[in-house]
């Protein structure tokens, strides 16, 4: 799909680009609002340009750098590869943090979007003693125990497994190195930590108090035999 800023009939895209928004999380496509001039391309010469496109779904702006393959007389040819320089976040049910613990995850999740993996790794270990810090005694161990049933349920290799577990739960003065390839799994098993712990029980906790609240009221008044007698 080839990209060109042609000198007289401006920005032509040969076919439409649809990605993940960063912004609304949808597939949408990406529609061009600001794009370099031919005359500039032609007398700078950058070996990169920056052009802004828009969410088709959300409007929100889309920035996007692209290299420059070649600069003829009469068009410029822009590379395929766009890169986008916002990559999209990772989302959370956030609001069921406690309030020391969600400033610390969304800069932990900030963290791995930014790809510094261990910047990523030293907050998801101080995000985690932040959580355990106000939490019951036994509540380390079963935290153990559920990455550790997170991990094996995933088929994840004993290597990658010590490393997680020593990331978030280790007494060392400072967390191991990992790269991308850890990275990728300590993202899932703290969210899915962070989602148990906290999003699933309090969920449940009110599904199952809202369910013995009108299983009391029905042992009081049973709906039909207030019908029937109503009859
Ligand atoms: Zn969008």
């Amino acid at each position: 799909m080839a990209i060109y800023v042609n000198k007289d009939r401006g920005f032509d895209q040969a076919e439409p680009v649809a990605r993940e928004c960063p912004h609304c999380g949808a597939h949408a496509q990406l529609l061009p609002v600001a794009v370099p001039a031919f005359a500039e391309i032609a007398r700078t010469q950058p070996k990169n340009v920056g052009l802004v496109f828009r969410c088709a779904a959300c409007g929100e702006p889309r920035f996007v750098r692209a290299a420059v393959r070649s600069i003829g007389t009469d068009r410029v040819e822009l590379a395929e590869h766009l890169v986008e320089i916002e990559r999209p976040r990772e989302r959370f049910q956030f609001g069921y943090l406690p309030a020391g613990v969600e400033p610390l995850l969304r800069e932990t999740l900030d963290c791995y979007t930014a790809g510094t993996h261990n910047a990523f790794a030293s907050m998801c270990r101080r995000t985690v003693h932040a959580a355990l810090a106000v939490a019951d005694e036994d509540t380390p161990q079963r935290w153990r125990d559920t990455v550790n049933d997170v991990l094996r349920l995933a088929d994840i290799d004993a290597g990658t497994t010590d490393t997680i577990l020593e990331v978030l739960f280790g007494s060392s003065g400072q967390p191991p190195t990992i790269g991308s390839d850890q990275s990728a799994v300590l993202i899932e098993v703290i969210k899915d930590l962070f989602y148990q712990r906290y999003v699933r029980t309090t969920k449940l906790r009110a599904a199952l108090k809202m369910r013995r609240f009108f299983a009391g009221e029905s042992n009081v008044t049973p709906i039909d035999r207030g019908r029937r007698e109503l009859a």
